[in-house]
């Protein structure tokens, strides 16, 4: 029998926990001629989520729980459920039923037609902000523009399905610095899409903030492509062919003119500008050095405390 395994990570998700399971579990028993597991991560919650799992895992038998040692993050906890997950399809998708299971259905049809990734599509964002839309539409745009052959679908979360030989390409990657929703398309293969309507978390709040979001992106940009670092480049050799450009008004104004170059407004604020732009470059190569700093340390992504693992002898969940 061929089987299906579900990632989810938890962070404070103990308003979401039962909730969850009994969701995913009405669907999963949908899918009557394949295994199922659900690998929970509990990504160092300071609530009761753990305690909660450990229950779950008494009522239902496909549920595997991995504890990490502290909180890790989304990124990391979901590269611990990947490497937990024992199946021949992957589903990875968040705790808060915002990922709704019912196209789980659909999305395991595609994978028998042979697709090897199959995304959920956010068909509208309509919940969210003005600000929001905006900032992720021209987020998509830029590192699409950046990431050059890879195309990064837009309003697609980390909501999707990937096929065996996907995840063991994805475990096999030796970065650090995981951001699942670029590592998936950066690898290729046959992908589909299928479309549904967010809803509202169900329970709980986001973790996530601006800060958050802003890192977000920095770190998939960073993650994709090195095209900023050119554009550091770029960007000096303008200004530098500019300040030339004027270096050499200047001059020809003194000798063949009577005019005197005065105004120390525009001296402050040329000052500022260029300061401005390299503190930008500057930065840009900071990010670069930071990946490489954290890549040749070498460390674990995560910490797992504990690991038990669903029960083996039933095979459905109940
Ligand atoms: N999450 C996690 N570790 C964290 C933050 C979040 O494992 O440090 C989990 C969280 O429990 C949820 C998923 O990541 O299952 C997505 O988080 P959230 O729903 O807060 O994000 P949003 O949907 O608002 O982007
Ligand atoms: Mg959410």
């Amino acid at each position: 029998m061929k089987k299906i395994s579900i990632i989810v990570p938890m962070y404070n998700e103990s308003q979401m926990v039962s909730i969850f399971f009994e969701q995913i579990n009405h669907i999963l028993n949908q899918l009557k001629n394949y295994e199922t597991e659900i690998i929970a991560v509990n990504d160092g919650s300071h609530d009761t989520t753990y305690e909660l799992l450990l229950s779950m895992k008494l009522k239902y038998s496909n549920i595997g729980v991995v504890n990490l040692s502290r909180n890790f993050g989304h990124e990391a906890a979901v590269s611990a459920g990947l490497h937990y997950a024992t199946g021949d399809a992957i589903i990875v998708m968040d705790a808060d039923l915002q990922d709704p299971p019912e196209i789980i259905l659909q999305m395991v049809e595609k994978w028998e037609q042979g697709y090897d990734v199959v995304n959920a599509k956010r068909s509208s964002r309509d919940e969210d902000s003005l600000l929001k839309r905006w900032t992720a539409m021209k987020f998509y745009q830029l590192i699409n523009h950046l990431s050059g052959k890879v195309y990064i679908p837009q309003n697609v979360g980390n909501y999707r399905l990937i096929s065996r030989r996907i995840l063991d390409e994805l475990n096999a990657l030796p970065e650090k610095n995981r951001v699942f929703r670029i590592l998936v398309p950066s690898l290729g293969y046959r992908t589909t899409e299928i479309e549904f309507v967010r809803p509202k978390r169900a329970a709980g709040q986001t973790h996530y903030n601006w800060p958050s979001m802003i890192r977000l992106a920095i770190d998939g940009i960073t993650s994709a492509t090195t095209i900023p670092l050119k554009l550091a480049t770029n960007i000096g050799l303008i200004v530098a062919f500019i300040g030339l450009s004027s270096i050499l008004l200047i001059v020809y104004e003194a000798l063949f003119t009577n005019k005197t170059v005065t105004g120390w407004a525009s001296t402050v604020s040329i000052i500022l500008f260029m300061g401005g732009i390299q503190l930008i470059c500057l930065g840009v190569i900071g990010e670069y050095i930071a990946r490489i700093f954290i890549e040749v340390k070498n460390r674990p992504v995560y910490h797992t405390e504990s690991f038990s693992k669903p029960s083996e002898s039933i095979r459905k969940a109940v």
